[in-house]
């Protein structure tokens, strides 16, 4: 009798964890609570998985937060924001928990949010590097450095991926194996790494062809896609676009910077999520003090809140939609080009024959290849569609039949499913049936 009364005591004063997260630092401990306490108050639209574990075995937890939180679904893209790949850079980790809690207790009294987790597919990862977090609780509170920077085995993360550039002689930590399993597995479109140290938004390349050392600018072939994704990220934000908020860092015009034009860098994130992942990922700097006593974290929200929301949002710009046979199965591994954008590893469609290609509204010419079975080519007109929670659908149909046997092709096996189950109803807004351009 007394130990319930005692239970129900406890439960009536402990406060609400999904209204009042606290502006602090929160240990490993406290930071997977509030993940766990959000995805059963929230269970509908939450869903919490681990990816993989850090050195020392602690989980790298991910919420996903989307109607459908559990898994892929047709026509809802995927985005996702990951914090403290640098292990001292802490705001981004503090600022993801509040953007969690904002999202679900927002949806369904904000029109806004609502429409956004109901069209889409956010992971969120407050911490890629909890061995590192760990150490720099352990050590005095530094804003330009300290060693939790790096992982346990004393590896920078944002340098350990496979680089197209170069070799990359950095051991893969299990960290960053995690994460690049994900990356391929997951449907990503669109990504944000959080960091600190600067005020500023850059987007790839990180590195370049022959890296000399002096900065020099390395164009992607969606350069004007990432200066768009990038410049909603600064003008959103309450003052990054003034570009010279840190004494320590270069004045950046807008508040973006091309990656190399900063300084080029081996094995970051954002040129494999770009290059390898088909993900249009950002590396977006907070804060010009790396870990800030915990006062000024509420400041770092609110100026951070806006760009947050506003770029989930941007998922849905260009086109999407899927490559089918003439039975409406799905053939996967279709190449999606856009003429003028010389993509280093072409875009490819996944399991369920879909692409997503983020564009700025235009005209555009857009080649669909099926290995083996020849091409076509269609002419587009792209609107911005950010605003309906959808990007333009354009479905592919050729006249081949992927269901009569696995096709063997240019040493590719076109994977297939079925249609059934598939939500046509969301991406059938326009269908292009190329039956005339069969080339077997
Ligand atoms: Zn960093």
């Amino acid at each position: 009798m007394f130990r319930s009364l005692k239970f129900l005591l406890i439960w009536a004063i402990l406060p609400d964890m999904t209204t009042s997260l606290e502006f602090k630092h929160h240990s490993t401990k406290d930071l997977e609570r509030f993940l766990r306490d959000i995805s059963k108050k929230y269970p509908s639209i939450t869903h919490l998985y681990s990816i993989g574990t850090s050195v020392t075995g602690i989980n790298l937890w991910v919420l996903a937060i989307g109607k459908y939180p559990k898994e892929h679904t047709v026509g809802i893209p995927d985005v996702k924001y990951i914090g403290n790949i640098h292990g001292d850079e802490v705001v981004g980790r503090e600022i993801l928990l509040h953007l969690i809690q904002h999202l679900v207790v927002m949806y369904g009294n904000d029109a806004t949010i609502t429409r956004l987790i109901n069209n889409t597919r956010i992971h969120i990862m407050p911490s890629m590097n909890p061995d590192g977090y760990e150490i720099t609780q352990r050590e005095k509170r530094d804003c330009k450095f300290s060693n939790g920077r790096y992982n346990k085995e004393k590896i920078d993360l944002n340098r350990n991926f496979p680089d197209v550039f170069e070799h990359n002689t950095s051991p893969i930590q299990p960290e960053t194996k995690a994460v690049m399993d994900w990356i391929l597995n997951e449907n990503f479109v669109l990504s944000i790494s959080l960091h600190g140290g600067a005020v500023v938004a850059s987007y790839p390349y990180d590195n370049k062809q022959k890296a000399t050392q002096s900065p020099s600018y390395s164009k992607c072939p969606d350069d004007d896609v990432f200066v768009y994704l990038a410049k909603n990220y600064s003008y959103s934000h309450a003052s990054m676009f003034s570009g010279d908020e840190c004494v320590m860092t270069p004045n950046f015009p807008d508040g973006i910077t091309n990656g190399a034009n900063w300084y080029h860098l081996a094995g970051g994130m954002q040129d494999f999520n770009y290059i390898l992942g088909q993900c249009f990922e950002l590396t977006v700097e907070l804060s010009c003090c790396k870990n800030p006593p915990a006062t000024y974290l509420k400041e770092f929200w609110d100026e951070n809140q806006e760009s947050l929301i506003n770029f989930l949002k941007l998922v849905h710009l260009g086109i999407k939609g899927q490559v089918l046979d003439l039975n409406g199965a799905p053939i996967a591994n279709a190449t999606i080009e856009v003429e003028g954008r010389k993509n280093i590893i072409p875009f490819r469609t996944n399991k369920w024959g879909e692409y997503y290609r983020l564009l700025l509204p235009g005209t555009y010419t857009l080649n669909v290849t099926v290995p083996g079975f020849g091409s076509n080519t269609t002419e587009l007109q792209v609107f911005n569609n950010v605003e309906n929670f959808s990007a333009s659908v354009f479905n592919f149909h050729f006249n081949v039949n992927v269901t009569d046997e696995p096709l063997f092709k240019n040493g590719i096996q076109l994977q297939y499913g079925t249609a059934s189950g598939l939500q046509q109803d969301t991406m059938l807004l326009i269908s292009i049936v190329i039956s005339s351009a069969l080339i077997y």
